[in-house]
């Protein structure tokens, strides 16, 4: 199918792409249009007007320091995947993103773009959940900064307002002590995922685990973050915190039946994928510390 008739702007300055914006009712931002022109296309999304951001090269920059990963809104997904500061920094970016659909899509699509969409199956909108990261955006009354815990409020919908282009994402720094770890589960690779789950674990000197968490796509309508520390008794992994904690986060997740699967196929997916990532994301901590002290 044809998407409607729509007008197309592709202003050089983000002042511009502002004003076309707040002057427009019904606009839409234009990033790397992976989502959106398929959307257009089967006429479930009509916009009077797009938005062209991909003229502003002041949104094209990666800037990384021991704070964390900054990345602006024309940030292809495959950009960020291969940068290996950002992969040093916050590893979590790179483990997830290597998952997102296929490489021409990850040479199209921004990374900016997938959190803005707020797909649930979507994995950098969890990935920014779970490093604390947060989004900013740009109006023609100015720049605000939202955390990632007070940006998605339902499916497909965050609370920017309409008016609003988002031009940056943080993401903190991977925190000392600490190993990460993703997986999940696609019907075919490069497919969004039937689950797919996030970890990270920090250890104390002594190897005892003293944070964990986890985080979730596909399982819920929006991204769920999961603190399941209190699984690890005396800090221990073993088979029973590993069980314990895929049972705490079920608790918190609304697994849905969909053509790809039933419910109670994703809730397995996600007991024994927060087992696996758990277990990883442990050796992974294990890993670094042992990396450090022979550094
Ligand atoms: C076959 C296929 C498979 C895919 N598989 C996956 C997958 O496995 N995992 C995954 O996460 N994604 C997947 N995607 C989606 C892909 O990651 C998209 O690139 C991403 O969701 C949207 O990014 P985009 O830059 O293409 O945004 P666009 O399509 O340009 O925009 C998407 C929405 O966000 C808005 N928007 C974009 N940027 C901004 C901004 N800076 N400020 C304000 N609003 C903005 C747009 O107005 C629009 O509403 C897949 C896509 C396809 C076509």
């Amino acid at each position: 199918m044809k998407p409607a008739p729509f007008r197309y702007e592709r202003p050089e300055t983000l002042d511009r792409a502002l004003a076309a914006l707040a002057a427009e009712p019904g606009a839409k931002v234009l990033a790397g249009g992976q989502s959106l022109i398929p959307l257009m296309s089967m006429r479930l999304s009509s916009v009077p007007l797009l938005i062209d951001i991909n003229g502003l090269s002041d949104l094209a920059h990666i800037t990384v320091d021991e704070t964390g990963v900054r990345f602006g809104a024309i940030v292809r997904h495959s950009d960020l995947l291969e940068h290996g500061g950002a992969r040093e920094v916050q590893p979590l970016i790179a483990a997830a993103l290597a998952h997102v659909a296929h490489p021409t899509i990850r040479n199209r699509g921004t990374t900016v773009g997938s959190i803005v969409h707020a797909d649930a199956s979507g994995e950098m909108p969890m990935i920014l959940c779970l490093t604390g990261g947060s989004l900013t955006v740009a109006s023609t009354q100015g720049r605000r900064e939202i955390a990632a815990t007070d940006l998605f409020i339902g499916p497909l919908e965050t609370s920017l307002e309409a008016e609003e282009i988002a031009v940056e994402a943080f993401m903190p720094a991977l925190a000392a002590g600490s190993g990460i770890a993703y997986d999940e589960i696609a019907r075919r690779h490069g497919d969004y995922a039937l689950c797919g789950v996030g970890a990270v674990v920090t250890l104390d000197e002594q190897g005892r685990v003293t944070h964990a968490r986890t985080g979730y796509v596909s399982v819920s309508e929006t991204p769920v973050i999961v603190d399941v520390t209190e699984c690890f008794d005396e800090g221990q992994v073993d088979e029973r915190s590993l069980t314990a904690a895929g049972e705490l986060a079920l608790g918190q997740l609304d697994p849905e039946t969909d053509i790809h699967g039933t419910s109670d196929y994703r809730a397995q997916l996600a007991r024994s994928l927060t087992a696996r990532v758990l277990r990883t994301a442990h050796e992974d901590a294990r890993a670094r510390g042992a990396q450090k002290v022979s550094a």
